[in-house]
């Protein structure tokens, strides 16, 4: 059965992200734990992660991913922002357990000089913090590869698997994944994408696909995200993927735009207008 959702938002709180999930046409969906541009961050408190976990036990909205806020970069070369970055992945873990939520996805960072170098600090980071991973999974989203960011590439995430001492996956963002040059807009590219992806990573480390269409060409690095089959990716593409023997048992979370094309009752509605049954 497939697991098609959204972004959604918290700022009705997080009980209820599950109305929101369900208003939208969805099963499944991810959220932030506090405002995504801000350092602050006020973690939830037990009584309301309790409640949280009871609902979320009860709801057929799952899985539930929590995305890390925008300002963490787990490679700085500055002490303080390395310091500061941890602190806030640690209260994610710390929110992901007292919420029940099994995956937390994150941006593993950038960094200027030597990749390998960044890949490696990253890794360290979070290994300094595996007290407060518990039962949580954390998933490494690859990038669109703009400026120094790290994991656009299949083998970074390699890297980034092998070096931290926990149990880690990947999410694989489509709109990023063609961004840095790996083709998925026809059945034939996404199947030799597949493939590769395999050879590198392990297919099995797949948990979760951020199903958006891209504004940039192939390659272009541009990280901007377009409705479901409006973009270059296009509905080839999407059609490929939503019918993928191996995707459809996916959890797909779209993080497209809500203007005036579509909003995400749209875009889900289309999406599913293509499955083939
Ligand atoms: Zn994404
Ligand atoms: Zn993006």
């Amino acid at each position: 059965m497939y697991r098609l959702g959204f972004h959604v938002s918290i700022a009705q709180g997080f009980l209820k992200v599950f109305d929101n999930a369900k208003f939208v046409g969805a099963n499944c969906c991810q959220i932030f734990t506090h405002s995504p541009r801000s350092w602050t961050f006020n973690l939830i408190s037990e009584d309301v992660g309790k409640l949280f976990r009871e609902k979320y036990s009860k709801e057929d909205i799952k899985p539930i991913i929590v995305h890390d806020s925008y300002l963490p970069n787990l490679a700085s070369e500055s002490k303080e922002m390395l310091d500061k970055s941890i602190d806030s992945i640690k209260k994610e873990f710390i929110c992901c357990n007292r919420m029940g939520i099994e995956y937390l996805n994150i941006h593993p960072g950038s960094y200027k000089k030597n990749k390998n170098d960044g890949l490696k600090l990253v890794s360290k980071s979070l290994n300094s913090i595996k007290e407060y991973v518990e039962n949580v999974t954390l998933l490494f989203e690859n990038t669109s590869g703009w400026g120094s960011s790290l994991g656009s590439s299949f083998e970074e995430l390699k890297v980034l698997l092998e070096s931290t001492d926990f149990k880690c996956g990947v999410t694989l963002d489509t709109c990023h994944l063609f961004a840095s040059g790996y083709n998925i807009s026809n059945e034939e590219s996404l199947s030799q994408t597949l493939n590769l992806f395999d050879k590198t990573v392990g297919i099995e480390n797949l948990k979760l696909i951020h199903l958006n269409d891209s504004v940039g060409m192939l390659g272009s690095k541009v990280d901007r995200h377009e409705h479901i089959g409006l973009g270059n990716i296009g509905i080839n593409g999407f059609s490929a993927i939503i019918n993928n023997e191996y995707l459809k048992k996916i959890p797909m979370i779209m993080e497209t735009p809500v203007n005036e094309k579509r909003g995400d009752k749209e875009n889900i509605n289309f999406l599913k207008s293509m499955i083939k049954t």
